[in-house]
């Protein structure tokens, strides 16, 4: 999520808004949304405020270089800070639910809270709103969504009430789905597509249970797979390729292929080096490139069973290069980096690159600039 340092209209609220240009402002504007209006200089701000004297209560001023019409924002006029929602340019749009969860995993990218933010829903339905824009593809996150039960739901339904044409993805543990009531609140009369992303990692009990240091999820999480099976769901199964995880990944890809056979994917992941990572930085931190021949091994396992794969987060010069045509570029917009090895990098424009703070962490892999016609091992 971007925070971008802005100027605002003194009072103005810090609830969700629309960025619009101020020569757009007739065109855009509607009561039943609030606009911030870009404007650059006294006269603009001038404008604005006699909008507002004129009745426009829904329209404030902004001044930033850095906000870009359309995008879906909240001020903080406190702190002179806009945290960008949703920006139409990017290539990756989701919306947090909850920052609640019921696993720990060992590699946590977005360390829960327990604290109350059922408000996180008001805001992403405000901001579902305030998008002029249907994107492609829209990310339903957390925090573990389905806590949120009939809210979720909701969620889902404004999307498609506001953006017909915008497919879903919602990144779950899975595990809630095991109750049918859950499974029923959610996905009973889902008529608009959704594609579930449901991470595994282990063909035994004892391997996941370790890894979201959760006990019994395993048992949860393949009765919940199940259960989105029964209603027809779209399933992308998710694997994160920490140490514990590649030790039996193979096998894993195995028990995928025997007894998971109706998922319509598998993304084998790079680790995300921030949050819990860092603190079970023993277990994280793997160099890829070390792992070439366990990452084709489970990549052929899968597709002898048909099972279609990717490979995500993970740059290329990291993977064997018979794993290139399923390596996709897959890191968020305002998260991904390259570094200095990959300026004369020939195979840059499709490769994942890194997260902006692998310098806290660490990278995937030693870095490799691939040179024009180089073919490596
Ligand atoms: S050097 Fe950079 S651009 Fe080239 S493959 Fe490696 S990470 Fe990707």
């Amino acid at each position: 999520m971007r925070k971008l340092t802005a100027t605002f209209q003194p009072a103005c609220e810090a609830l969700v808004h629309r960025v619009v240009g101020y020569a757009e402002v007739a065109a855009e504007w509607t009561p039943h949304l609030r606009f911030l209006v870009k404007a650059e200089s006294m006269e603009e701000r001038a404008g604005v405020e006699a909008l507002k004297d004129a009745g426009l209560a829904n329209v404030a001023w902004v001044q930033s270089a850095a906000l870009q019409d359309g995008d879906v924002v909240v001020p903080h006029p406190d702190r002179d800070e806009a945290v960008v929602l949703m920006r139409e340019s990017d290539t990756h749009h989701a919306l947090f639910m909850t920052n609640r969860c019921n696993s720990y995993c060992l590699m946590c990218s977005q360390p829960p809270t327990p604290g109350e933010d059922s408000w996180l829903v008001a805001e992403a339905i405000d901001a579902i709103r305030h998008m002029r824009f249907s994107p492609k593809l829209l990310g339903l996150t957390g925090g573990e969504p389905l806590l949120l039960g009939a809210e979720l739901r909701r969620v889902i339904d404004a999307v498609a009430q506001y953006h017909p044409q915008t497919r879903m993805e919602v990144l779950t543990n899975g595990r809630l789905f095991a109750h049918p009531q859950v499974a029923s609140t959610i996905l009973d009369g889902l008529s608009v597509p959704v594609r579930w992303l449901v991470p595994l990692y282990g063909h035994a009990d004892f391997v996941h249970d370790f890894v979201v240091q959760a006990h019994g999820a395993y048992d949860e999480t393949l009765a919940g797979l199940l259960a989105l099976q029964a209603h027809r769901q779209a399933i992308q199964l998710r694997i994160v390729l920490i140490e514990p995880v590649l030790q039996v990944l193979p096998e894993l890809a195995g028990f995928i292929g025997r007894n998971l056979p109706f998922v319509r994917e598998v993304a084998l992941m790079g680790c995300e080096p921030t949050g819990f990572a860092l603190a079970n930085r023993a277990l994280c931190e793997v160099d890829l490139s070390a792992w070439g021949d366990t990452l084709e091994q489970a990549a052929r396992v899968l597709r002898r069973h048909a099972v279609p794969h990717l490979f995500m987060n993970a740059p290329l010069c990291a993977l064997p290069r018979t794993l290139w045509p399923v390596a996709s570029r897959s890191i968020s917009d305002w998260k991904n980096v390259y570094a200095s090895e990959c300026d004369r990098c020939t195979v840059k424009a499709g490769c994942a690159g890194l997260f902006a703070w692998h310098e806290k962490g660490w990278k995937p892999a030693p870095l490799k600039t691939i040179e024009a016609g180089e073919v490596i091992a």
